[in-house]
Order: structure tokens, then sequence, then C-alpha cells
């Protein structure tokens, strides 16, 4: 098959050309693009197959009919997440559109439990000190985790992951998730109500999906239902927070620490180095002035394993595609 990848980084294309030649037999033509997917660029994939998608890449209706004109059939997301295609659209126009479900939920998982840690013992400024010769402690006093109570909102592959971590450093853990993971019946932790969980959580983290459901769950009412002080973790969608409501509870010192890698308007921000630009995003520029804020740019999943695995799966979702026009991790509305 012919594939047109998008936002493309010299990452990506090590990868899935090492894929290529394990898992597809180097039978597959990769053509790699550096720009995002949109209807502004959908025209590069013009005679390919089948395009190969990351999470900011925008797949709307336009989009993909520009794309169907042109000869795709096949969208391969190589990410979990899939909010930014219209699934129904992709139906209506015979397009299969098939995703990564789990790459390496420890990732993501692992990078949560390092922006808490970072947070907490307040590493950069204290990395920064010593760089600077200042050994001074005072401003870098945190807490024991150990004892603490941890809500996890979602309890799917990172959140069950995030769980165990938690549950390793001797934390009481509280869960909510409509449809909560068998897994977590062998584990110590309660099943309670979101707003149980806000009330009850010293460190709350968000491992659920966004969808229109789920979109600002994180809100002036929900800051305001939480533990005065309590820390907040978003290693999952931006969409899920309110920055500008938890500008607002940082200010106030109702919330306590922010630890994100994702964040509601990334898409025009992260995985680019713009060190030379003028930063127009003043809710951005807000966050990035409070000492109790941590954010890594969608770093989460950077792992070598993840990679591998994003790769692998991606060659076997267009191995299938191309054998039966059908396959496992096809996603449908
Ligand atoms: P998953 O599908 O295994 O689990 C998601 C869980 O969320 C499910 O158990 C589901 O029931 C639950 N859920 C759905 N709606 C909910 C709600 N309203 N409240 C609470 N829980 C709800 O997904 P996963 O693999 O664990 O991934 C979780 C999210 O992490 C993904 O949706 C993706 O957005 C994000 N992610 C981020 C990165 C990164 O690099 N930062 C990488 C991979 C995934």
């Amino acid at each position: 098959m012919k594939i047109a990848v998008f936002s493309t980084k010299p990452y990506d294309q090590r990868f899935l050309e090492a894929a290529n030649a394990q898992v597809g037999g180097g039978k597959h033509q990769f053509s790699f693009f550096e720009p995002r997917l949109g209807a502004q660029t959908a025209n590069l994939a013009q005679n390919h197959d089948a395009v190969c998608a990351f999470v900011n890449d925008v797949l709307d209706r336009e989009t993909l009919q520009i794309l169907s004109a042109s000869g795709t059939n096949f969208v391969a997301m190589r990410c979990a997440g899939f909010d930014k295609v219209d699934l129904r659209a992709a139906r209506e126009l015979n397009i299969g559109v098939a995703r990564v479900p789990a790459y390496s939920p420890y990732a993501v998982a692992e990078h949560a439990v390092a922006l808490l840690l970072a947070l907490n013992r307040k590493i950069p400024r204290a990395n920064s000190r010593v760089r600077e010769g200042n050994f001074a402690l005072e401003g870098l006093l945190g807490f024991d985790l150990h004892g603490k109570t941890v809500g996890v909102v979602g309890t799917g592959k990172i959140g069950l992951c995030f769980v165990k971590i938690m549950l390793g450093f001797g934390c009481r853990v509280v869960c909510y998730d409509p449809f909560p993971s068998p897994a977590l019946d062998e584990l110590d932790v309660e099943l309670i109500g979101l707003n149980e969980l806000l009330a009850q959580s010293d460190i709350v983290s968000l491992h659920c999906p966004l969808s229109p459901d789920t979109h600002h769950l994180i809100s002036n009412q929900t800051l305001g239902a939480m533990k005065r002080g309590a820390f907040l973790i978003n290693t999952s969608r931006g969409g899920l927070i309110d920055t500008r409501a938890a500008i607002d509870a940082l200010k106030s010192g109702q919330l306590g620490a922010l630890g994100i890698d994702v964040y509601e308007d990334e898409a025009n921000l992260f995985f680019e180095d713009r060190s030379q630009e003028i930063l127009t995003d003043d809710v951005f520029g807000r966050l990035l002035s409070f000492q109790n804020v941590l954010v890594t740019g969608h770093q989460a999943f950077f792992t070598r394993e993840a990679l591998e695995n994003i790769a692998t799966t991606t060659l076997r979702n267009l191995n299938e595609w191309e054998e039966s026009r059908g396959g496992s991790n096809l996603v449908t509305e």
C-alpha cells in the first residue's frame, strides 16, 4: 500500500521504516510529510491508499472528503485517541479508521507519576537552585505521598497502571469510572462517585478519554468540589480541563498544584521548536507564570518501547486492511 504519513518527526520515520521491514515485509511504501493533516494539507496524500496520522491531525468531514476524492480509503492513527476524527463522515465515505489502542500504558502512567513527584518535591526549582550554587531548602518543602488519598478518574489501561504505582507508594486509592476495569476487584481500591472522589483526594489524576461528556470535566464547579490545595495531574487530553477555571483556582489557592502533559489549545504549540517565536497564547503564558504548575509538551507516550509498539501495531493495522478490509483495531462511531 502507498501511505502518506503526516506530522512526521525523524523518530516516526525511523520506527515506521523499521516496523515496515519487520512486520510489513518491506511491502508498504511510505511518503513522509512534516505538516499536520487537515483540509489545507490533505492534497499531499493524492494517490495514496492510506494516511497515517497523529494526535493533533484534524480529520474532519472536509479533510476526509478531500482524501476520499483522491483515492484514500484508510486512516491509520498512530495513537490511541481518535477525538479529532469525524467517524460518521469516515463511515459515509467508506474510509476505514484504525488506531493503536495500547502501546505502553506504563509510559503514560509513569509520566503522570513523574509530574506528581516533580511538583511535590519541587525538582525543577531545586535543580535550578543547585546549578546556581544555592543550596537553601526554604521553599522546597513537599509532603509524603505515603498515606495520602489519590483519586483516579478513568480506570482503563493507563489508569490501572497508575493505580498500581500509587498503591506501591502506600497511598489510599479511590477511583471513579462509569465502566470500571474488572481488574480493580483484585486491588485494594474504592470505587466512588466523582464528587466524593474530588472531595476526598489530595491528588487527582485524569485518565479518561476526551468526549462531549468529559469536555471540561474539570470546571469552576468541580474545582470548587476539590479539597483545598489538592494537586491535579492530567496526562490524558487537554480538553478535560477548563484552563481558565484552573488558573482562577491556582490564583485563589484552591488548586495546590497542576501538572499537565496536555493542554486544550496545544495543537498550535506542541511538537515544534517555538523557542524563537513570541508566545501569543496568553492563557498558556499565564499557566507558565505559576511556580506550582509543571507543563510537558505531550511527551507522556514518548518511550522507546511505546514507539516500537506504535509502529508495529500501525503496520499490522495496514496489513489487515490490505488483506481483508478489516482489522481488530478498527474504530467505529
Ligand atoms: P482506556 O480506553 O483503556 O481507558 C479509559 C477509561 O476511561 C475507561 O475505563 C472508561 O470507562 C473511562 N471513562 C470513560 N468516560 C469516563 C468518565 N466520564 N469518567 C471517568 N472515566 C471514564 O484508555 P487508556 O489507554 O487508559 O487512555 C486514557 C487516555 O489517555 C486516552 O483517552 C488518551 O486521551 C490519553 N493518552 C495520553 C497520552 C499522552 O502521551 N499524554 C498517550 C496515550 C493516551
